[in-house]
Order: structure tokens, then sequence, then C-alpha cells
């Protein structure tokens, strides 16, 4: 039996997670995967219900869960709330407690949807790279930070940009890991250049690669290179991996390469457990509450269903079943279903249970 628990939160999150709730069930039904299902409050509506943007109770609950599923956080109703209570502080614990040092934001074209990228559609056609983005380190969290008043009209904004050899290691090895299981082909991107933080990514990542992963082909690329690479050969590319700032960057690119934030799913994992062998894991849209369409059954629910996919595949083990729900989205989307955020001409527009609906009736004509 699999504990997933489903963390909601703020705008469309309850709307698209509720479709992926009955995908979930569908598997269940079709497929024989057994969940304990739970549902918690997070973001604006933890803090409504807690003063809190996520309980220690729903907290405990993730620290248990084998896949914690999430939906968005946020809204103009809570901008005004303390800085620690914030919605997104809600999701910044929930990294930290389960520790989640990996973030994969897969980039997918979808062939229904090539012209929707501001790219060709030759250049994009057939696109499915994987960002593997370092989410705990670097810059964002280095020490000496902050703002120093010189005491002479002027002031000083200092972040640090460090990483230990560990922080590297890991890294490296999840993205070692998912190369295994796609191309073989590893692309590591910093700034040697001008960083030693860079020449140390890059000593440490050929070190780890060709040590522990010798079939893989590993290239490095200059961050800067491979913003300009990314726009004009994306598919060069199969499995890249960058430290948290580049990776920031990188991600939102290679995401934008194919159309909408509704289509744009990820994950976020940890150490695996010494004793299972099962990393902790968050899946996750990449868009955010969509305040603007909120409660109105139009959010596209598919990034979200994608997320659950990559749950299937890398929390749970069930590559088929990835596949098949990852086809169902794809026949679904050939068949020129769909939601207002993808709408092209001459398409038929439907709400976020029609998709929902498509999807699984896909499943069940797939399984029949
Ligand atoms: P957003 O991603 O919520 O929305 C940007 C635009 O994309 C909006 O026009 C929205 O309608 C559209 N959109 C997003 N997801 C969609 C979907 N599934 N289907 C159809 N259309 C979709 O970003 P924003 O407007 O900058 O932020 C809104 C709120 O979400 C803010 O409070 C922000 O802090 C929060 N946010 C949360 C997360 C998260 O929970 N991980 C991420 C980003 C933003």
């Amino acid at each position: 039996m699999e504990n997933i628990l489903i963390l909601p939160g703020d705008g469309i999150g309850p709307e698209v997670m509720g479709e992926v709730r009955r995908v979930i069930e569908w598997f269940g039904t079709h497929r024989g995967f057994e969940t304990n299902i739970d549902e918690d409050l997070v973001g604006g509506c933890a803090y409504d219900a807690h003063g809190a943007a996520i309980s220690d109770a729903a907290m405990e609950k993730a620290l248990a869960a084998d896949a914690v599923l999430l939906g968005a956080v946020g809204g103009p109703k809570w901008d005004n709330v303390a800085y620690e209570a914030r919605p997104e502080a809600g999701l910044l614990r929930l990294r930290a407690d389960l520790e989640l040092f990996a973030n994969l934001r897969p980039a997918i074209c979808f062939p229904a949807l090539a012209d929707a990228s501001s790219l060709k559609r030759d250049i994009i056609q057939g696109l499915d790279i994987m960002i593997v983005r370092e989410l705990t380190g670097g810059v964002y969290f280095g020490e000496p930070r902050g703002i120093e008043d010189l005491g002479n009209g002027q002031r000083r904004g200092v972040n640090t940009q460090v990483y230990e050899t560990y922080e590297i290691e890991r890294i490296a090895r999840v993205a070692g890991d998912l190369a295994m299981k796609r191309g073989k082909r590893l692309a590591s991107s910093e700034k040697r250049n001008v960083m030693e933080s860079g020449l140390l990514w890059n000593e440490e990542v050929t070190r780890i690669i060709s040590t522990e992963f010798p079939e893989i082909a590993l290239e490095h690329v200059l961050a800067d290179n491979c913003a300009m690479q990314l726009v004009r050969n994306p598919k060069q590319y199969d499995v890249l991996v960058t430290d948290n700032l580049f990776g920031d960057i990188l991600s939102d690119i290679a995401a934008m390469l194919t159309g909408s934030l509704g289509m744009l799913p990820s994950a976020s994992l940890g150490a695996p457990d010494a004793a299972s062998g099962r990393a902790k894991a968050l899946y996750e849209p990449v868009h955010g509450s969509a305040p603007d369409i909120a409660g109105q059954g139009l959010a596209n629910p598919i990034a979200s269903i994608l997320s659950f996919a990559m749950a299937l595949r890398y929390t749970f083990d069930r590559g088929a079943d990835a596949d098949l729900l990852e086809g169902a989205v794809t026949r679904v989307l050939d068949q020129g279903l769909r939601t207002a955020d993808i709408m092209q001409d001459g398409m038929t527009q439907t709400g976020t249970s029609g998709m929902g609906d498509a999807i699984l009736a896909a499943l069940d004509s797939a399984e029949a």
C-alpha cells in the first residue's frame, strides 16, 4: 500500500488536484496501484485555518508519505500576512524539512502543441529534455548575505555562491541515475571561467560521473552558452544538471519552449532512504494558483496530472503506468481537446473536469 499525501493548496490547486485524485483512483481500479490517500492544507488556506502556512501535523504526514502531491499556493487574499506565515512559506518548509535538494523539470513538446511554442516547429518538435536543478544550496542560501549600510550614503548588497563537495556529489548522482534511465547523455552547466564554485562543480561532476557512471557521455557547457543553445537547438540536450541559480533561469527557458504553464510538471527529490531506497519526494505543477481563473472550472489540470505521472515513474517505479498516463494525455491533445490556456483555432475547448474526463476515457480505451 502506497501512502500519498495530497496538498491541494489555494486558487486552482483544489480544482486541478481533484482531477489528479480521479486519475490515481483509475490506476487503483485498473492497474492494481493500491494507495492510502490523505489530504491536508498548505498555503493561504492553512494560514486561515491554523495561522501558519503549513501545520506541524500536515508536516508530519508529509514526512511519513511515500509521495506528496501539491497543487499551488498563494493569492491576493494573503498579500499582507506576516512574511513568515505567507503561503510560500509552506512550500519552503516542505522543501527544507523533506530535504528536497534535486528539482526535476522535464521540458517535453507534445506534437499537437508544437505550434504554441515561440520557436519554429522543426526546432521544438520531439523535444524531450530533463533539467536537474540543485535546489537547497548555492547563492540563494549562502552566507554571508544581507544589505549593509556603509555609512557614507552607500549600501552594499551581498549574496554568496557556495557549494560543498557533498552537495555537488548528490545532485550529480541524481542526474547520473536519470541519464542512465534515458539516453546516457548528460550536460553539466556552470561558469567555471569566472567562478571558483563553478570550477569545483565541474571537477566534482566529472569525478562522480566518470567513476560511478562510466557509460554516460558527459559534456560541460558554460551557463551563458547553455541559455543560447537552449533556444538555438534545444534537442541537443537530454539530461542537463546545473546549480540553483542557473537552474532557476535555464529551467524557465526550457519550460517556455513548450508553450503553456498549464502543461509543465515537476518533481523535487531528497536523498534515498537507507532502508527502503526510496527518496522523499514532492510532485507539483510549475504554475501557481492562478487567482484570475480560480473557481471557474477553467484551469488546465495536465501539469498536475503529468506531475503524478512523474510520481509513478520516480517514486513508485511504475514506468509502464507513467507511459500509459503520458500516452493518454498525448492522445487527448492529438484529438484536438484544449483548455482555454492552450486553445488554438479549430480545436475544441473544454474545462478542468472535461479535460480530466477525456484523459480517463483515453486511459480506458488504452486498457480495453
Ligand atoms: P500563475 O502561474 O498562478 O499564473 C500565471 C498565468 O498563467 C495566469 O494568467 C494564469 O491564469 C495562467 N495559468 C497558470 N496555471 C494555469 C493552468 N493550470 N491552467 C490555465 N491557466 C493557467 O502565476 P502568478 O499569476 O504569477 O501567481 C499567482 C499566485 O500563485 C501568486 O500568489 C504566486 O505567489 C503564486 N505562485 C505559486 C506557485 C506555487 O505554488 N508553486 C508558483 C508560482 C506562483
